[in-house]
């Protein structure tokens, strides 16, 4: 059996864990990281980035269908676009390739030994980890619980055959004709409103009697219009109560109280993902849990010393940027910074059609902290360059204290708003009131400029509406 001791082990080479180490490493700390399966974790391999790419090739399908035959207004007009969904999925796995090789490039770069295996705690300080060649036993005087999350399964529909989770919809090589999504969180709606576009015919069940359940009605209205256009059937109020016998439809409880079944090719289950919190010798240590997840306070560290924890296995909202923000401030921490979470705010995007922003507080939320606020929204049917990319549905909105002006939350639904949300994030970090960016000079014409109108309308003097 082999050993090696270590200042820091991470567990999990997923953007929270990778992120970590290679800060650890640039710190000059002796780091070594485990992971069972790919570098990039769910992120990389089959989350963000995979999910991110058929959007794309869905979006460039569709625009290209919308001017086939009798041509588009824009003066445009080609044959029928055709797909090969294979070379789609061939060229995302380049560019996953592409990532993952260049974080273990990175890792190697900043000193940190990759170990690949399956971690297991023997104590606290002691993890084994099963490789090809054999146990290897790693002493660290740090460890970072970093391994993330995995799909959840609905009790009687377990995972398997056309049953499946958003990792095999991910890799499919050929277009189903139907899919059925039981969850419209914001993966189901995102994978959903792809193989839509690509031509699937979707059904999307949700036990909830709104879409993306999370997210107030104005910003969802949008997403929910679209999808209608798209000929998805939306099954709200509505649960999966399994397959029929042969599997070949799922059998639904209506809003009503009927009972429905759909057929389909695949049924994609999109309900949540659930912590790993197994599987890695948890019951060698004693660690506070906080529900499904393992219990952190502002440092990132577990009830027991010397242990972290980071990343979706620490709770919502279950994003990578939230990881890798924990990984960096733990790293600094194990180095001996003086570090603690005081980030004002973690921003999520939905990159549905349209893309839903939100960072902060919305006004229901504000209120809800008995918080007297002032809020205020700028379509985009009223900025000039969302009409030039035929964009102008959805808003920009703001929320601000009604005393002193200061930016709580700031919201957007439209296309193209994902690249809006680091500017709201921003601004909120900054502590920015309205004011300031009523007062900053916004570049013309850009959709940018529908956040300085939204700020001017709650200071009450809008200029373009
Ligand atoms: P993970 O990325 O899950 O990585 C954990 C790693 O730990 C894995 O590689 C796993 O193999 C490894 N591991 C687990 N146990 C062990 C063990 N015992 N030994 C060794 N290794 C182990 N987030 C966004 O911010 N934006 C998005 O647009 C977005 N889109 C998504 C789309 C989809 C379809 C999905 C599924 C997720 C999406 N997410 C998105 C969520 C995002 O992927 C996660 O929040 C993020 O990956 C969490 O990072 P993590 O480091 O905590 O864990």
């Amino acid at each position: 059996m082999k050993e090696i001791s270590c200042k820091l082990l991470v567990i999990g080479a997923g953007p929270g864990g990778y992120v970590c180490a290679i800060r650890t490493g640039q710190l000059g700390l002796d780091t070594v990281i485990v992971e069972d399966s790919r570098v990039g974790g769910t992120c990389l391999n089959v989350g963000c980035i995979p999910s991110k790419a058929l959007i794309h090739v869905a979006d460039e399908y569709a625009r290209m269908a919308g001017m086939a035959g009798s041509g588009s207004p824009l003066g445009i007009s080609i044959a029928a676009p055709e797909l090969d969904l294979a070379r789609t999925v061939e060229w995302k796995d380049r560019i996953v390739g592409r990532l993952t090789t260049g974080v273990s490039g990175l890792l190697k770069k900043a000193k940190v030994k990759i170990v690949n295996g399956r971690a297991r705690f023997r104590d606290g300080k002691t993890v084994e980890v099963e490789t090809e060649t054999g146990t290897q036993v790693v002493r660290a005087e740090n460890v970072v619980i970093a391994t993330g999350s995995g799909p959840t399964e609905l009790a009687g529909l377990p995972f398997g055959g056309r049953v499946i989770s958003s990792t095999e919809a991910l890799a499919l090589t050929e277009r189903p004709g139907s899919m059925a999504i039981l969850g419209a969180g914001y993966i189901g709606l995102e994978l959903g409103m792809a193989f839509a576009k690509l031509g699937t015919k979707v059904t999307v069940v949700e036990a909830e009697d709104a879409i993306l359940p999370r997210y107030d009605r104005e910003l969802t209205r949008p997403v929910e219009r679209q999808l209608r256009q798209l000929g998805v059937d939306l099954l709200l109020g509505a649960r999966a109560r399994g397959l029929a016998s042969g599997g070949e439809a799922l059998i639904v409880e209506t809003a009503e109280g009927a009972e429905a079944r759909v057929a389909a090719d695949h049924f994609l289950v999109t309900v949540g993902r659930r912590p790993i919190t197994d599987g890695w010798g948890r019951e060698e240590l004693v660690l506070d849990m906080d529900g499904r997840f393992i219990r952190i306070d502002e440092r990132c560290q577990t009830s027991m010393r010397g242990i972290y924890a980071i990343g979706d296995v620490t709770g919502e909202p279950m994003l990578a940027h939230r990881a890798m923000a924990q990984g960096e401030m733990v790293a600094e921490i194990v180095a001996g910074h003086r570090r603690a979470w005081d980030r004002r705010c973690v921003p999520a995007v939905c990159f549905t059609d349209p893309e839903i922003v939100v960072a902060g507080l919305s006004p229901e939320e504000a209120r809800a902290e008995g918080r007297e606020v002032r809020v205020a929204q700028f379509p985009f049917s009223a900025n000039g360059r969302a009409m030039t990319m035929e964009a102008e549905e959805g808003f920009v909105r703001v929320v601000a204290r009604a005393d002193n002006n200061l930016l709580l939350g700031i919201q957007a639904v439209g296309k193209g708003v994902a690249e809006l949300s680091s500017t709201f994030a921003l601004a909120i970090e900054m502590g920015a009131r309205l004011e300031d960016i009523a007062g900053t000079i916004h570049a013309h014409p850009t959709q940018g400029e529908a956040f300085q109108e939204a700020a001017l309308r709650a200071l009450g003097h809008p200029l373009h509406i």
